[in-house]
């Protein structure tokens, strides 16, 4: 069997659900588990929805509550036509009834807790699969709709709640299973869980692909696949590199590097219970169904030659070095300047020492300054701001020596600093002046994907 997620701009409207449903029938041989995301952006105002109920602005909310009522029958208007459609519209309309009625209890308590915000969340999930699976009914599809609410058990850790694994078994093994066999497809939400006694939860913001991927990991699917809008995980950003080519065959880890420079495609942790088990994931994109995607697998299977995967970036790095008054780098005084920056919770990309001085390159903005200010006090600090992190991310770069000359000969006179080695190996990464971004990817990949042609199973 194969697990199917769907996000939220893969079902966003009547055209892209009308998409899904085509490419759900049009492999309907294997058995598939169907996981939806909410329609793009409807967790979004349920979360606004939330928020301003306890304060007492029903109006804004309920006006909300207006909108997202019109988006969701404009999606069954089209898919069912106007005299058509009518369960599907009557769930739009009772799930819009509980919402409000949420907002009015909420706006009387003054206060909403976790537990409620996961029940209003569950809500955009339902409904963008209970619409779907209308529409593959209508179509003569054989489909079940269930409920993820009674299927991925989790514990009561609300809006992030953990799966419990052994009870989502055999739920999973009970109730999805054996309809799988008789040759229906599943279609049940991403995103959401229930706990034991089936109070409703979420997995956190963004959750679905963890769902699909529990769900594929426990099912030993064959695949798991992640249907999106992009068409796959690209050997540079495009907005760049117009010649970026989609890569086709990549590893965990190298994917992982990657998310962690910036690229935005999926993030690697939420797919991870699926690749332990050596179940491959792969990236497609529902607008060009017929595109094979990026393949991820848990290890790497790409020809020997084949150094370099990608090329990322960040922009908004500062860079703050931190010199000691001593002649050299205690123990004590790392400790002090480590102790800071967690304290201040501050998100630090890398790290880089010489004798006197520890240099860290952290997302800019309002902390920076608070974190200079108590550096200070014991150490000279210097900052640079609008600076941009590169990373070159590839297994094969732990192979190969000669890679790092070709990446640093290809810079010319671009100023770098603080190169690092990735503790995995699986990137090479530096510090350049933010306004030279466009510049300097260029050049990297230029000069390193030069021969991807030499790698068809690698490169689209
Ligand atoms: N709809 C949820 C969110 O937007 C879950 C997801 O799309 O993965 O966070
Ligand atoms: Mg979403």
């Amino acid at each position: 069997m194969i697990v199917r997620k769907f996000g939220g701009t893969s079902v966003q409207d009547a055209e892209a659900m009308r998409r899904v449903t085509d490419i759900v029938r049009s492999s309907a041989s294997e058995p598939s588990l169907i996981v939806l995301s909410a329609c793009a952006g409807v967790t979004d105002v349920l979360m606004r929805i939330a928020h301003l109920a306890p304060s007492g602005r029903c109006d804004e909310a309920f006006s909300l509550v207006d909108t997202l009522q019109a988006r969701h029958r404009v999606i069954v208007d089209e898919l069912f036509g106007i005299s058509d459609g009518g369960e599907a519209r009557a769930i739009v309309d009772q799930s819009m009834d509980e919402v409000r009625t949420f907002v009015t209890g909420v706006a009387i308590v003054g206060e909403a807790s976790p537990r409620s915000f996961d029940h209003l969340a569950s809500i955009g999930e339902v409904l963008s699969s209970r619409i779907l699976h209308a529409e593959l009914v209508r179509q003569g599809g054989a489909a079940v709709w269930m409920d993820a609410r009674s299927l991925l058990v989790t514990d009561d850790n609300f809006t992030c709640a953990r799966p419990l694994l052994d009870e989502t078994r055999i739920r999973l093994l009970d109730r999805v299973q054996p309809i799988l066999s008789s040759g229906s497809i599943v279609v049940t939400q991403g995103f959401v869980g229930g706990t034991v006694s089936g109070i409703t939860t979420t997995v956190g913001r963004g959750g679905s692909d963890y769902s699909a991927s529990i769900f594929g990991s426990l099912l030993a699917a064959k695949e798991i696949q992640i249907w999106t809008d992009v068409d796959g995980i690209l050997t540079a950003d495009p907005g760049i590199i117009h010649e970026a080519r989609r890569i086709r065959l990549m590893s965990f880890r190298e994917a992982a590097e990657l998310s962690y420079f910036g690229a935005r495609v999926l993030h690697p942790e939420t797919i991870r219970p699926a690749v332990d088990q050596g179940i491959p994931v792969r990236v497609l994109n529902s607008r060009k169904p017929g595109t094979d995607g990026t393949l991820i697998v848990k290890s790497d299977r790409s020809p020997e030659g084949c150094r370099v995967k990608s090329v990322a970036y960040k922009e908004g790095i500062t860079v703050v070095t931190v010199v000691s008054e001593k002649m050299f780098l205690s123990h004590s005084f790392l400790e002090e300047v480590f102790d800071i920056l967690n304290r201040h919770q501050s998100v630090v990309h890398t790290v880089a020492a010489s004798d006197v001085s520890v240099s860290v390159t952290m997302n800019g903005g309002g902390m920076v300054d608070e974190i200079v200010a108590e550096l200070s006090t014991f150490a000279s600090v210097t900052v640079a701001r609008h600076k941009a992190l590169v990373a070159v991310v590839g297994e094969g770069l732990r192979a190969s020596s000669g890679i790092a000359a070709r990446i640093f000969g290809a810079l010319g006179d671009e100023n770098v600093n603080m190169i690092s080695q990735g503790a995995s190996e699986v990137n090479v990464s530096f510090v350049v002046d933010e306004s030279r971004i466009t510049e300097v990817v260029r050049k990297l990949h230029g000069e390193l994907f030069s021969d991807s042609d030499r790698y068809p199973e690698v490169f689209a």
